[in-house]
């Protein structure tokens, strides 16, 4: 492959959840290893591209952020049109994000489809004192709801990186 911003395939990917669980502040550490920790809300891009090649193919991941819209549950179904993935983001540190996770999942399946690849994730994993979720309860959950799960930090990097990969590899496995 010639020029550098040639792929594959692209994939939309979603990121969902409450609002205050990191859903912006990962997408920072993915496009660009940075972290906003302002208390102010991270003004959001529409969407961020990264190429990622593994398997000789190159795979343009296109990541959707809300831009705060969520708090007002007021996300549109075209944001989650044509998405093949999704993040499904809640804070360890709230429990209340957690539950909310189900329903997060049951509009995903309205406007994405059934066949969206949903991946659970535990953020904010650096505030272990503050946990209120358990990985057992979520793992649980997302055992149930058949979706991956992981637990990251974006304001220390675990496990960023490695949730992205992941989801773009079950995508491509799946498509294939
Ligand atoms: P969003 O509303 O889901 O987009 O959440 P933001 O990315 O705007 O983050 C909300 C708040 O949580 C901000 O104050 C961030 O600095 C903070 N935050 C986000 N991710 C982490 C994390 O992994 N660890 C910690 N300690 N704080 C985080
Ligand atoms: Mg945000």
């Amino acid at each position: 492959m010639s020029a550098t911003d040639d792929y594959d395939y692209l994939f939309k990917i979603v990121l969902i959840g409450d609002s205050g669980v990191g859903k912006s502040n990962l997408l920072l550490r993915f496009h660009k290893n940075e972290f906003n920790g302002g208390q102010r809300e991270t003004i959001g891009v529409e969407f961020a591209t990264k190429t990622i090649e593994f398997d000789n193919v190159h795979v343009k991941a296109q990541v959707w952020d809300t831009a705060g819209q969520e708090r007002y549950r007021a996300v549109t179904s075209a944001f989650y049109r044509g998405s093949l993935g999704a993040l499904l983001v809640y804070d360890i540190t709230r429990h209340d994000s957690f539950r909310n996770a189900e329903r997060w999942l049951s509009e995903l399946r309205e406007y994405a489809g059934e066949d969206c690849i949903v991946m659970l994730v535990g953020n904010k994993s650096d505030l272990r004192h503050l946990r209120a979720v358990s990985a057992e309860e979520a793992k649980a959950f997302s055992e149930n709801s058949r979706l991956s799960f992981i637990e990251t930090s974006a304001k220390d990097s675990t496990n960023v990186e490695t949730a992205f990969t992941r989801i773009i590899k079950e995508i491509y496995h799946r498509r294939k």
